[in-house]
């Protein structure tokens, strides 16, 4: 029997789960096909929000508008699934350098909203302090693993999921729909992440995906109230647990965990705890990113029954929500997609 709804979505990572969101929030129909066995950039992150960036700490992509817009997000997702997943965690900077304290001095003396001075005298028992501290305020961590599950079995509870991989042979489009196995549907909406590259639609964008890995490990007294950053990044994942990472390859080889991060990471980590760690596990995603470092929203130029929300890159946390509710706004009413993250700016690319 063939079933009709106005949308397919293809993937549930983080992309997937904001698009599904909104679908729900407006009570749109939708079935999302997602392949769990998949690897998944969202299933590895760190899921921290940090509102600077880079080596002059400058402030990210048009922050002012999607922070404020992903903290509503994140507080409405996690009480319609009844889990806390989003927790205000500031981040602590042992600056790694004397040119990173300086960098860190300069800009809060100039244009500074996040950063803020800290006594590193309340931190010495837990690290190896030689150029002072600082911290990074309106920072978010999320507990993107247990979103995404809860958010699961809400899409199972209503009907909407369905597990397995989406083939192009069991697939079929017109200019005004879709159909795929039994389902028939308006549009289909490609949140596949990295696997985009190896799909006929969008394998002409420009993406350049990048491989990171992390270390799970174990730090008994470190406190999870806080993100911290010297040259690697330690996020709290569960209990005494502590994700630390990370890099970022654009020429690797393949998608294993490799000897070299462990052993750097292992290194740093002596150079700046005080206190023993226990390396649990090594976990490794590819970013779904790109040169320009913004999102790739919007219909297919050519096949009007073709939408994709994918390209968070490095910042999947506090892009998703925001653009995902853009692109249902934009099929559902025709209001236009921001012109940096629409994805009409490659249409002759495509
Ligand atoms: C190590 C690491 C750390 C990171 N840390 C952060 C961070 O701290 N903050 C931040 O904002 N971002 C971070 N990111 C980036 C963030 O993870 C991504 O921006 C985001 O997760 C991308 O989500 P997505 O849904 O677009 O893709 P994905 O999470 O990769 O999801 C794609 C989904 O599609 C499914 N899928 C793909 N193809 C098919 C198919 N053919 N059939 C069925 N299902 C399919 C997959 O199973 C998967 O569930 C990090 C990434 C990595 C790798």
């Amino acid at each position: 029997m063939t079933e009709k709804v106005k949308y397919l979505i293809v993937g549930q990572g983080l992309s997937g789960t904001w698009l599904s969101y909104y679908f729900s929030k407006q009570h749109i129909s939708y079935k999302i096909i997602n392949d769990s066995s998949l690897k998944s950039a969202t299933s590895v992150a760190s899921g921290v929000i940090n509102p600077v960036t880079g080596r002059r700490i400058v402030q990210t992509w048009k922050i002012d508008s999607i922070l404020p817009f992903a903290i509503d997000a994140y507080v409405a997702l996690q009480e319609k699934i009844n889990q806390l997943v989003f927790s205000s965690a500031p981040i602590l900077l042992i600056h790694p350098s004397q040119q990173m304290k300086e960098s860190f001095d300069y800009r809060i003396a100039h244009d500074n909203v996040y950063l803020q001075k800290t006594d590193a005298k309340n931190w010495q028992d837990f690290f190896k302090v030689h150029e002072g501290m600082g911290m990074i305020k309106d920072c978010y961590w999320i507990d993107l693993n247990t979103m995404v599950h809860g958010w699961r079995k809400y899409l199972q509870e209503q009907e909407h999921y369905i597990e397995g991989r989406f083939l192009m042979a069991d697939f079929s489009f017109t200019e005004n729909s879709v159909s795929w196995k039994n389902i028939n549907a308006e549009k289909i909406i490609f949140c596949d992440g990295a696997y985009a590259m190896q799909l006929p639609f969008f394998n002409n964008l420009p993406f350049a995906p990048n491989k990171g890995e992390a270390l799970i490990v174990r730090i008994p007294g470190l406190s999870q109230k806080h993100i911290y950053k010297s040259n690697m990044t330690l996020v709290p994942w569960k209990e005494d647990l502590f994700w630390v990472g990370s890099i970022y390859e654009w020429n690797y080889e393949n998608e294993a965990p490799t000897e070299a991060f462990k052993n750097k990471m292992e290194t740093q980590l002596k150079q700046l705890l005080q206190i023993p760690f226990e390396i649990i596990d090594h976990i490794v995603g590819i970013r779904p990113a790109n040169l320009e470092r913004r999102p790739f929203v919007g219909i297919h130029p050519i096949h009007n029954s073709i939408a994709i929300c994918n390209g968070m890159g490095t910042k999947g946390c506090s892009l998703a929500p925001y653009f995902a509710q853009q692109l249902v706004q934009f099929l559902e009413t025709g209001t236009p997609i921001d012109s940096e993250a629409d994805i009409h700016r490659f249409a002759k690319d495509i």
